[in-house]
C-alpha cells in the first residue's frame, strides 16, 4: 500500500458512501503494479439511487434556474480544487501512470485553472433573447428563444486524462444548470471520488446535483445510456464502447454526445527539413505513452525523404526519457494496465505480420523490471490499409507511411474511420493551410502550433464522435432550445 490516501467513497445524494453491498475494488499503480488502495464498487442499486437523486434535484430544486447560485458553487469548487491540487496531482500520477511533467499542463493544472470559464458562463451566457418579429396572417408575432438545461446528464469517462475529462464534463454540465451522474473508468476511480469529496465537503452544491459512482462493473455505467431518467449521455472513450452507448441511448431517444477514438496523421510536406519535424513528431507519440485520443500516430513522409525522415524520427524517439512517472524529466510512463500492455504488444506483432519493419523498439523495455511499460516504437513501411494504420493502438507506437505527392498524402490521411486530429509540416504556412482545409478532422496543428484550450471546441468527424467538448459549442451541448411565440 502507498502513503496516498485517495477517496474510497462514492457520492450519492449528497452523502459519501460505501457500496450498497460493501464491496471494494483495487486501484493499481501501473508504474509499480502495486495496489495503492481500494474504492467502493458501485452496484446497480447504487446507480439507481444516484439516478433518483439526480432526477429529484433537477425536477424539484431551483438549481436549473438559479444562475448566480451555480456560479457561486462552481467558484467554491474551483477553490477546493486549487486547495487539493497537489493531492490530485499525486492521484493522477499514481492511478493513471501519468508523467509528472504533463500534470502541469492538460492532465491537472490547465483544467483546474480553467474552471472560471465555466462558472462565468453560468451567469454570462445569453439564456434568453428575442428574435425578430414575423408576420403571420397579417399579424405581427414576437418570438423569444430560450436555452435551457437538458436535464439529468450521465457522464462516462476513460482513464487516460481522468481529472481533466471528469471536469470537462462536470464543469459545463453544472454551469448550464443540469444535474449530473459521473461514472469514471475503473482504472482511475480516485480522480473522480476525490472530486466527489471536495464537492460534498467544500461546496454548497445541493444533494443530488452531482453524484459520482465508481464501479468495476461496466454494466453499472451502462445504466446511464439506457435509463429513462437520464436526458443526455456524454461519453468519452473508445469508438467501440461509443457505439454501444449510442445503441443503448436509442431506446429512449436520448441525446448522446460522444468523444471517441482517433488515428490522426501527421503530414510532412516535401519542402521542409526532416531535422525540423522529427523532435515534435517523435515526442508527441511518446507523450503519456501515446494514450491520448488526439495524438498523431501515423506519420506520412514524402518518398524523396522517407529514409532520412525515419532515421531522424527514430533518433528523436530514442532520446525520449521514460520510466518512473514521478521523475520530473520523464515524458512517458507506463500504459495503464497489463491488459493495455498486452493489447499494444499484440498490435505491434500484427503490424509485423502485415509487413511493417520495426525501426525502433517493439517490446517491453529490458531496463524496467516492474510496471506496464512499452518501448517507444517506430514501425516503417506500413500499408495505409494495414490494421496498425487503421485501428487505434493507444500506446507509444508510430506508423510511418511513404506517399507520392500532396494529393496522395491527403488521401492517406483521410483514409480512416476516425477524424479527430492531425498535423501538417511545411516551410510554407499557406501551403500547409491549403492541405489543412482538405483534411476531414475536428482539429489540426500546423508546424507544431498548439490548439488545445478550454475555449477551443474539440471533437471529431466521422467515428471520432458526435458533438464538441469545450468552448461555447461544448457548453451548448448541455442545453436545449425552446422558442416561445407571443403577441408582438
Ligand atoms: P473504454 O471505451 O473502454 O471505456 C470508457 C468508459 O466507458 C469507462 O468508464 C468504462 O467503464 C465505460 N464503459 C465500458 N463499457 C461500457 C458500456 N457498455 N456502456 C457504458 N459505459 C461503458 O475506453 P478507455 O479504454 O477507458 O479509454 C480509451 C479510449 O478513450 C480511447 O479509444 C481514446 O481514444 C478514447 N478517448 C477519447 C477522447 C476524445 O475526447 N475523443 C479523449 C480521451 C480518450
Amino acid at each position: 500500500m502507498s502513503a496516498l490516501k485517495g477517496e474510497f467513497r462514492n457520492l450519492i445524494n449528497g452523502d459519501l458512501v460505501a457500496a450498497s453491498n460493501g464491496q471494494m475494488f483495487d486501484n493499481i499503480n501501473p508504474a509499480t503494479e502495486e495496489i495503492i488502495g481500494q474504492t467502493a464498487d458501485g452496484t446497480h442499486e447504487d446507480m439507481d439511487r444516484a439516478l433518483t437523486a439526480a432526477r429529484k434535484a433537477f425536477d424539484e430544486t431551483d438549481w436549473s434556474l438559479n444562475h448566480s447560485f451555480r456560479k457561486h458553487c462552481l467558484e467554491q469548487l474551483n477553490e477546493a480544487l486549487k486547495g487539493s491540487r497537489e493531492e490530485l496531482r499525486q492521484i493522477v500520477i499514481a492511478e493513471a501512470g501519468s508523467p509528472l511533467l504533463i500534470t502541469y499542463q492538460v492532465q491537472v493544472d490547465n483544467y483546474i485553472d480553467a474552471m472560471p470559464y465555466w462558472s462565468n458562463l453560468a451567469t454570462e451566457f445569453e439564456y434568453e433573447s428575442r428574435m425578430s418579429n414575423i408576420d403571420f396572417m397579417g399579424q405581427s408575432q414576437g418570438r423569444v428563444i430560450r436555452r435551457e438545461p437538458v436535464g439529468v446528464v450521465g457522464a462516462i469517462t476513460p482513464w487516460n486524462f481522468p481529472l481533466y475529462l471528469n471536469l470537462a464534463k462536470v464543469g459545463p454540465a453544472l454551469a448550464s444548470g443540469n444535474t449530473v451522474i459521473l461514472k469514471p473508468a475503473p482504472d482511475t476511480p480516485w480522480s473522480a471520488t476525490t472530486l466527489g469529496r471536495l464537492i460534498a465537503e467544500q461546496t454548497d452544491i445541493p444533494a443530488g446535483v452531482v453524484n459520482i459512482v465508481a464501479s468495476s462493473d461496466h454494466s453499472v455505467g451502462a445504466m446511464l445510456s439506457s435509463d429513462p431518467r437520464i436526458d443526455l449521455v456524454t461519453f468519452t472513450g473508445s469508438t467501440e464502447t461509443g457505439r454501444n452507448v449510442m445503441k443503448a441511448a436509442s431506446s429512449t431517444v436520448k441525446k448522446s454526445f460522444l468523444e471517441l477514438g482517433g488515428k490522426s496523421a501527421t503530414i510532412v510536406l516535401d519542402d521542409i527539413g526532416m531535422e525540423a519535424i522529427a523532435p515534435m513528431v517523435g515526442i508527441s507519440v511518446c507523450t503519456h505513452a501515446g494514450q491520448g485520443c488526439a495524438i498523431p500516430t501515423r506519420v506520412l513522409l514524402p518518398e524523396s525523404k522517407y529514409e532520412e525522415g525515419l532515421e531522424k524520427i527514430a533518433e528523436a524517439m530514442a532520446g525520449v526519457n521514460y520510466g518512473d512517472p514521478l521523475e520530473p524529466g520523464n515524458l512517458m510512463g507506463p500504459v495503464v494496465s497489463r491488459k493495455q500492455q498486452e493489447r499494444v504488444l499484440s498490435y505491434i506483432e500484427k503490424g509485423k505480420k502485415e509487413g511493417a519493419r520495426v525501426v525502433l523498439g517493439g517490446g517491453i523495455p529490458a531496463h524496467l523490471e516492474k510496471g506496464f511499460f512499452v518501448e517507444p516504437t517506430l514501425l516503417a513501411d506500413v500499408h495505409p490499409d494495414a490494421t496498425v494504420a487503421q485501428e487505434e493502438i493507444f500506446g507509444p507506437v508510430l506508423c510511418a507511411i511513404p506517399y507520392r505527392d500532396e494529393d496522395d498524402a491527403i488521401r492517406i490521411a483521410n483514409n480512416s474511420i476516425y477524424g479527430l486530429s492531425g498535423a501538417i509540416w511545411s516551410s510554407d504556412t499557406e501551403r500547409a493551410m491549403s492541405v489543412a482545409r482538405k483534411i476531414r478532422t475536428g482539429t489540426l496543428s500546423v508546424n507544431g502550433a498548439q490548439w488545445f484550450h478550454v475555449d477551443t471546441p474539440f471533437g471529431g468527424y466521422r467515428q471520432s464522435g458526435v458533438g464538441r467538448e469545450n468552448g461555447v459549442a461544448g457548453f451548448e451541448e448541455y442545453l436545449e432550445t425552446k422558442v416561445i411565440g407571443l403577441p408582438a
